[in-house]
């Protein structure tokens, strides 16, 4: 008998869809650092495969492990020749673990995915982190505590006092065809400067900007933490708000964000009275490079020559297999200065919340992306996501680096505005 329920089970035809020819191997960051068969795409397939034919236990700790030390990058996803979608098995298997954590454990997931839709309680929260490293308390501290504490401390964002919401009309007047942005929860609060770039640079171009300061947060961190239902009620809340507000495009700089809007269709297939809606939704949505390179830039993107590289986000690269626009748009930028980095597809062990949860491993990929950008040469490097710019420039600072990390829409922004004088 199956250990899943049928509920949102693992799909049985992407777990059949494995021919265990091994391609995916080399490209998964697990099995690259242990080299162990069960830590890899092909050996987590089996474990799901053995779980739901009824021969291991879902309870068993060899499977939860496994379901938790995943990153969810999709590096094997990318690689598959068999077309495996990795990521509905890997999501399907957490949702049906969190179902069975006691139930002290699913409250406390729950409180905390649930400030990621409390727009006003993450400003408030963001605004008292400002006033803690305003205040000087911030660099005190960051002396004082011990070991990992003191590592998770440092990954915090430089806060600002203002979210996007307060600083971004919901309307900004345009000709060229009407976009929507995303705010995002944690790009709300914590990544102003990129979301304030996005816009100025839309309406640059000559779009009608609508920003709704009421959207929710999208549902990727529900559903990449297996949290389905969750993310289907945030994904019909995001789709509801986008019907008020019609626009042409729906415009995303954050991967991680972006690859899930992409798939509400598929999130909401089995829902009658939402499929159509969803599918028309997911098809106008738009990474911000996506969109700038579909289109004619009026005006011109400007050249200032500088040594600056790009790392690929694994839900950009893999999630929605977008490599060729940002990397067009920023050898654009940097003319002879661009520089290719080494391995930069693979991830920086940012994934969510996985830097925290499974230090170590993390650790040992940030310091792998970290010896390549300082082995491109580059000053600057692009990064569009924004667990991934958390990552990277607590990285950076660590070691002392005069790298910058910054969101490549910042950097075209800034570009265009010296351009202006
Ligand atoms: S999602 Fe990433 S870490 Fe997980 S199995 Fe695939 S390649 Fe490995
Ligand atoms: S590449 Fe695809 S088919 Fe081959 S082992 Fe990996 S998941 Fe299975």
């Amino acid at each position: 008998m199956s250990g899943f329920d049928e509920h949102d089970a693992p799909p049985q035809e992407q777990m059949n869809g494995c021919i265990r020819c091994g391609m995916c191997l080399p490209t998964c960051p697990t099995y690259v650092l242990t080299g162990k068969e069960r830590s890899s795409p092909r050996g987590r397939i089996s474990l799901i495969r053995a779980v739901s034919e009824g021969d291991m236990a879902i309870d068993s700790p060899v499977f939860q492990e496994e379901m938790s030390d995943c990153l969810g990058c999709l590096g094997c996803v990318t690689a598959c020749p068999a077309g495996v979608q990795y990521g509905e098995l890997l999501e399907a298997a957490r949702d049906q673990l969190w179902r069975r954590w006691p139930w002290w454990k699913r409250a406390v997931g729950t409180l905390v995915l649930s400030v990621f839709d409390r727009p006003r309680l993450l400003q408030l929260g963001t605004r008292a982190l400002f006033l803690y490293q305003k205040s000087g308390l911030s660099a005190l501290v960051g002396r004082v505590l011990p070991g990992k504490l003191r590592e998770f401390h440092r990954m915090l964002p430089l806060a600002s006092w203002n979210g996007s919401r307060q600083v971004i009309p919901a309307r900004t007047p345009g000709g060229r065809g009407r976009v929507g942005v995303l705010l995002g929860c944690v790009m709300d609060v914590a990544f102003v400067k990129e979301n304030v770039a996005t816009v100025k640079v839309l309406r640059r171009q000559g779009f009608q900007v609508e920003a709704p300061p009421e959207q929710p947060c999208c549902g990727a961190l529900h559903a990449h933490s297996g949290r389905l239902d969750w993310a289907r009620v945030q994904a019909k809340r995001m789709i509801a708000t986008f019907e008020k507000h019609p626009v042409d495009w729906i415009v995303v700089n954050s991967a991680g964000c972006g690859s899930l809007m992409k798939h509400y269709d598929h999130l909401l297939k089995d829902e009658p009275a939402w499929a159509d809606r969803a599918a028309a939704f997911s098809s106008r949505v738009r990474d911000v490079q996506e969109f700038l390179a579909e289109i004619e830039l009026k005006p011109a993107l400007p050249q200032v020559v500088q040594p600056l590289t790009y790392h690929d986000a694994c839900h950009l690269a893999h999630g929605q297999a977008i490599r060729q626009a940002p990397r067009q748009l920023l050898r654009q930028l940097a003319g002879s200065g661009y520089r290719e980095l080494a391995e930069a597809d693979l991830c920086c062990g940012s994934a969510g919340t996985y830097n925290i949860a499974h230090f170590d491993t993390a650790s040992q990929l940030l310091d792998r992306k970290l010896d390549a950008i300082e082995a491109s040469g580059a000053l600057r490097v692009g990064v569009a996501n924004p667990g991934c710019l958390l990552q990277i420039r607590y990285g950076l600072a660590r070691r002392g680096s005069q790298i910058v990390a910054e969101h490549p829409v910042v950097l075209l922004d800034e570009a265009w505005e010296k351009a202006e004088g």
